[in-house]
């Protein structure tokens, strides 16, 4: 979580640096900051809330013609969201720009206390200025810093100036950072679209790593020696960061969804890249995974067990770190992450790997930690996602795991009817269909929008779509909103349903269609309304206000039903004039744990 931007070079760093801010704010945005230098004097400009605030901060209060600076856009995790607490954090000759969370800030901090040290902020990032400044009383920069890294516990992505040493200087461990290399103009960054409108060649910066970024020059230290490192290239990046007509990126985001999936399924058609899919070597699965990509993963179970024919688990990774593993042979862990940041991922992928298990990665960015480290990676490619609330990249997790359960099941010999891959192929348009079909969301968001609270039930898969479904809703409108298996409700939820309680269910399994009707009928006997989500083979629902999808092969149902369900999550935000791409409290990448 958090952004962070650094640049040097020919031009006015305001510009690039505030630039970069916006395109890093779905990282986080409780409050945004700037530090710039002119080789002698340094300017803070911090502001609450999101980067338009600071921006106009900055054209009011900016008097430094500077040449070089560092920004920050933050999801307050030490300290509440207040400008005091605001990035850059200045400590005697130290500034710094912090991503990540220091675990042993409290120690340190009482230490440096001692040592005359006062603290205005209650971050701990201000702790590590702080540190720092006080290892740069005695040591050389580059020993400070290092001394500085050896004396950190946690994550953190580091920019930092020090005065008079005219550059940027950069550290990382468990949170990403990059050097962008320009013409003579170097930049720091959190991700690549921050800079990518500058330069498409950057160096991923490592652990144990120091960098120093100057006006002519870069250089990156390893145990005290300078380092070489290859120059990546960005290809493919799509700089259309911009809304064009939509009226926010969610709703972009869900449009793209068929153009994306048709890029998925062509890139698998053949069959050298099926084989890649191919997990028939494997007796178990265990899914580690975090929010609506962990959703992916319960889909994923269901189909790899109803169809591949694979004992499959999944947890949520914060919790599989920590579990005693009892592994089978021939066990396969896969983690799904969209950044391929999510902390708690990363560490439980470590974890993984250290006990010898096979890793395969799912993951939209390419270059991130998860898609370095694991043994397999499978790039979902849905490009940039700007809302804070996944829609594509959901949306390509699943089809992934659908094509492997797919494929799986065609190598095992498993598929008990036949489906062909053209039946893939054909779902894109469909998708397009779904998703073009507009009026029948907004009217169901209409019945939905006062409401403080729903649910969504089913049974089996359909219990999986309910998970991601619901989490949508509450993500983005704010209605408290939960899935439940149909046939549970009733062990106790059930106590919560009223009059006019509104329930979604979401029917696309032929064989536990009848059982979940016997749960609507249920709920409705105690005053519920029922809107049925359902595939048109099934649907017999003429007196339900109802969503009917296209019938399309069992794997890929679950598409088509979600792209309704988040298109209904957005129009009832939108009627509640939530902010959509930003909603309160949520960040995209999350690297904290
Ligand atoms: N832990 C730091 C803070 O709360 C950094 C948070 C972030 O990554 O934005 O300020």
């Amino acid at each position: 979580m958090c952004g962070i931007i650094g640049y040097i070079g020919k031009n006015n760093p305001n510009d690039i640096l505030i630039n970069g801010l916006y395109n890093l704010e779905y990282r986080g945005y409780d409050s945004s900051g700037i530090a710039i230098c002119d080789n002698k004097n340094i300017e803070i400009i911090k502001s609450i809330g999101r980067v338009s605030n600071l921006e106009e901060k900055i054209k009011k209060e900016s008097r430094l013609n500077a040449s070089y600076g560092i920004a920050h856009t933050r999801w307050a995790t030490n300290g509440e969201a207040s400008l005091k607490n605001a990035h850059p954090h200045k400590v005697g000759r130290v500034t710094i720009v912090h991503n990540g969370i220091i675990e042993n800030a409290d120690i340190l901090k009482e230490n440096l206390i001692k040592k005359g040290y006062t603290f205005n902020s209650e971050t701990d990032s201000e702790v590590v200025a702080a540190l720092l400044d006080s290892y740069l009383k005695e040591l050389d920069v580059l020993v400070a810093i290092n001394k500085l890294t050896k004396s950190l516990v946690g994550s953190y992505a580091i920019g930092i100036i020090i005065d008079n040493y005219n550059g940027i200087y950069a550290i990382r461990k468990d949170s990403p950072l990059i050097l962008g290399i320009g013409l003579n103009e170097y930049f720091l960054a959190s991700d690549i679209t921050a800079i990518i409108k500058y330069t498409n060649k950057y160096i991923l910066l490592d652990e144990g790593e120091i960098a120093f970024l100057t006006y002519n020059d870069y250089k990156i230290y390893k145990n005290k020696k300078i380092i070489t490192k290859e120059i990546l290239i960005a290809d493919n990046i799509d700089t259309v960061n911009e809304k064009k007509d939509y009226s926010h990126y969610m709703l972009k985001e869900i449009m793209e969804e068929p153009i994306v999936l048709q890029k998925l399924i062509k890139k698998y058609s053949n069959s050298i890249n099926q084989e890649k899919l191919n997990l028939s070597d494997y007796k178990e699965i265990d899914i580690v995974a975090c929010g609506s990509a962990m959703y992916a993963g319960f889909i994923g179970q269901n189909l790899f067990e109803e169809y591949a024919n694979i004992k499959t688990n999944v947890y949520p990774a914060s919790e599989y770190r920590y579990k005693n593993k009892i592994y089978n042979d021939n066990t396969l862990v896969i983690l799904i992450s969209q950044s391929g940041e999510t902390a708690d991922t990363i560490a439980a992928m470590r974890e993984v790997k250290r006990l010898g298990l096979p890793t395969l990665a799912i993951v939209n960015n390419k270059d991130s930690t998860i898609a370095r480290e694991a043994d397999i990676k499978i790039l979902t490619e849905a490009g940039v996602e700007v809302a804070v609330a996944t829609t594509k990249a959901y949306i390509l997790q699943v089809s992934v795991l659908a094509l492997m359960a797919y494929i799986t099941a065609c190598k095992k010999n498993l598929l008990k009817e036949s489906i062909n891959y053209n039946d893939f192929e054909k779902v894109p348009i469909l998708l397009k269909e779904v998703i073009e079909n507009n009026n029948q969301y907004k009217n169901i968001a209409e019945e939905l929008y006062k409401d403080e609270r729903c649910f969504y039930i089913g049974r089996g898969i359909d219990y999986a779509m309910c998970m991601e479904a619901s989490l949508k809703l509450k993500e983005v409108s704010y209605i408290h909103s939960e899935a439940y298996q149909a046939g549970e409700l009733k062990h106790g939820s059930i106590s919560l349903i009223e009059k006019n309680t509104k329930i979604i269910s979401i029917i696309t399994d032929k064989k536990l269609k009848e059982k979940t009707i016997s749960n609507i009928k249920e709920v409705e006997a105690r005053g519920a309304k029922v809107i049925i989500v359902t595939t048109k083979d099934l649907d017999e629902f003429e007196d339900h206000l109802k969503i009917v999808v296209p019938t399309t092969n069992k794997f890929m149902n679950s598409i088509l039903v979600i792209a309704t369900l988040q298109l209904l999550a957005y129009y009832v935000a939108l009627k509640r004039n939530c902010d959509i791409d930003k909603p309160r409290n949520l960040a995209k990448s999350v690297t904290v744990e």
